[in-house]
């Protein structure tokens, strides 16, 4: 099934313009800006610019271009917001949500970029 994308969605009107952000980095086909309600120390969005749901859909229909810049800006964030290990950065955790399970809210691709603590087990367990 194709995916149908919301023009109306926060992050297609960021992207737009329409409301404001607070921009950490911006390349060809990426936006990366402070989440709103930050949940670590660190916690970036980082965003393609075309309009694609989530990860299956952009995996299946960005071009080339846009996965090589978009791969690149997550990895560019991470060393300038301090949290990339390679550079002495304490560590990171990249979070992206996908549909009802993955309790996504605003239906454009996101990656989280998350650290600036030790943020604990990744899931509680199963069976918890
Ligand atoms: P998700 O649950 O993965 O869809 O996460 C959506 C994220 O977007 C949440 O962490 C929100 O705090 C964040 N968010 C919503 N509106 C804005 C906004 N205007 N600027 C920055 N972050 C936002």
């Amino acid at each position: 099934m194709a995916y149908a994308y919301d023009d109306q969605n926060i992050f297609a009107k960021i992207l737009r313009g329409e409301i404001p952000n607070n921009t950490v980095l911006e390349t060809p086909h990426s936006l990366a800006f402070h989440d709103i309600a930050p949940q670590a120390p660190v916690h970036v969005l980082v965003i393609p610019k075309g309009a694609y749901v989530n990860y299956d859909h952009f995996a299946a229909e960005a071009s080339d271009a846009e996965i090589a810049d978009y791969t690149r800006a997550i990895g560019e964030v991470c060393k300038m917001v301090e949290v990339a290990p390679g550079n002495d950065g304490g560590g990171y955790r990249l979070i992206s949500n996908a549909g009802e399970a993955g309790v996504q809210e605003v239906p454009h691709l996101h990656v989280h970029v998350l650290g600036g603590r030790v943020l604990g087990r990744m899931l509680k367990k199963f069976d918890d």
